[in-house]
C-alpha cells in the first residue's frame, strides 16, 4: 500500500478526469446495432489523442496466459467483467459494462459504468441503479478515520436492501503506480473492521452485482460470467481519501 502526495493526487485527477470523459463518450456511443468492438476502437483512440496509455491494453495479470488484447472490457448481460469485445452487435434490451483504465502522469485510473442499449427492462434499471448506489454508499465513506469494512458493509447493506447479490470472487482494489494494487476492497464487510482509511491512500471501489445468484464462472474469453446466467451489473470509480473526504478522481 503506498500513500500519495497531495500533488500526485492532483496527477491522478487529471487522469481521472480524461479517464471520465472517454467513459462519457462511449455511453453517448452505446445504442443497438453498435458492435463492442467499434466502442473498443473509440476508447483507445481517444486515450492515445490524449496523449495517455490504456492500462487493459497487454495487461498481463498474475497466472493470465497473454496479455489482454483491448482497451477496453465490454461486458454484456449475464456478463460481470471482463469481457472481451467483439463483433457482437449490442441489441435493443441489451445492458453493457464499460471498464476502462488509463495510465497517466505514470498513474493508473480505473473506472467502470453499465448503461442500457435502447429500451432498458425495469428490472435491469433496478440493478443498474442499486449498483450505482450502492457504489455511492462506499464512496461515503472513504474517508479519514473509517475503514475498509465500512466501505464493503455501505455497499453490502444498500445491495441487499435493494434484493440483489454481491457476486462471489471480485473485488476492488488500490491503485496507483500499478493497476491492481494492495488492498483488496471487498464489497462486503463489518463496520470498523479491516483495514483503516488515511489521506494519500487510492483506491478503485466497484461494486459488481447480480439480478440472481452470487456464484460466478469463467467464460471462453476468459471473461466471468454469472453462473445462473442472471445479469450483473458495474459500477467503478477510482477515489482518494483526503482529510477533506472521498475525493472521486473519474469524474468527468
Ligand atoms: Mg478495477
Amino acid at each position: 500500500m503506498e500513500y500519495r502526495t497531495p500533488s500526485e493526487i492532483r496527477i491522478m485527477a487529471e487522469g481521472g478526469r480524461r479517464l471520465g470523459a472517454v467513459l462519457q463518450r462511449l455511453k453517448s456511443e452505446v445504442r443497438p446495432g453498435v458492435t463492442t468492438i467499434s466502442l473498443d476502437r473509440i476508447a483507445r483512440t481517444l486515450i492515445v489523442e490524449g496523449g495517455d496509455t490504456p492500462a487493459f491494453l497487454n495487461y498481463r495479470p498474475a497466472g493470465a496466459r497473454h496479455g489482454y488484447p483491448y482497451t477496453l472490457c465490454a461486458s454484456v448481460n449475464d456478463v460481470v467483467v471482463h469481457g472481451q469485445p467483439s463483433d457482437y452487435v449490442l441489441r435493443d434490451g441489451d445492458i453493457v459494462s464499460l471498464d476502462l483504465g488509463l495510465k497517466h502522469g505514470g498513474f493508473y485510473l480505473d473506472a467502470a459504468v453499465t448503461v442500457a442499449v435502447g429500451r432498458a427492462s425495469a428490472e435491469d434499471k433496478k440493478l443498474m441503479a442499486a449498483t450505482e448506489e450502492a457504489l455511492a454508499a462506499g464512496i461515503k465513506e472513504a474517508k479519514p478515520g473509517w475503514t475498509l469494512g465500512d466501505i464493503g458493509w455501505a455497499i453490502e447493506r444498500v445491495v441487499r436492501k435493494r434484493r440483489f447479490t454481491i457476486v462471489d470472487g471480485l473485488t476492488g482494489h488500490g491503485i496507483g503506480r500499478v493497476l491492481h494494487d494492495e488492498p483488496t476492497v471487498f464489497n462486503y464487510g463489518d463496520r470498523g473492521t479491516g483495514m483503516a482509511l488515511a489521506p494519500g491512500m487510492v483506491i478503485a471501489i466497484e461494486p459488481m452485482v447480480s439480478a440472481g445468484g452470487s456464484d460466478i464462472v469463467q467464460l471462453r474469453d476468459e471473461s466471468y460470467g454469472t453462473a445462473d446466467r442472471s445479469r450483473a451489473a458495474h459500477f467503478e470509480h477510482t477515489v482518494a481519501i483526503t482529510e477533506r473526504g472521498p475525493l472521486v478522481l473519474t469524474k468527468a
